[in-house]
């Protein structure tokens, strides 16, 4: 019982690891700097993605909240 609820649930994490993969990727192809500042990976930030607006967005450590 518990075994089965487990598997359950495991897979739906994939799937959503999956999906958020490949919106990551089609972000990165787009543009790899903070929306806000334009600093980007060569500059030694670290980018997180962000929706905004229903668009996704790469934010800085800064500018993420
Ligand atoms: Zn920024």
């Amino acid at each position: 019982m518990n075994q089965l609820v487990y598997s359950g649930k495991s897979s739906l994490i994939q799937d959503y690891i999956l999906k958020t993969e490949h919106v990551f990727l089609r972000t990165n192809a787009n543009e790899m700097s903070c929306y806000v500042c334009k600093k980007g990976l060569d500059d030694g930030t670290s980018l997180t993605a962000k929706t905004l607006d229903f668009k996704n967005v790469m934010l800085c450590e800064k500018h993420f909240e």
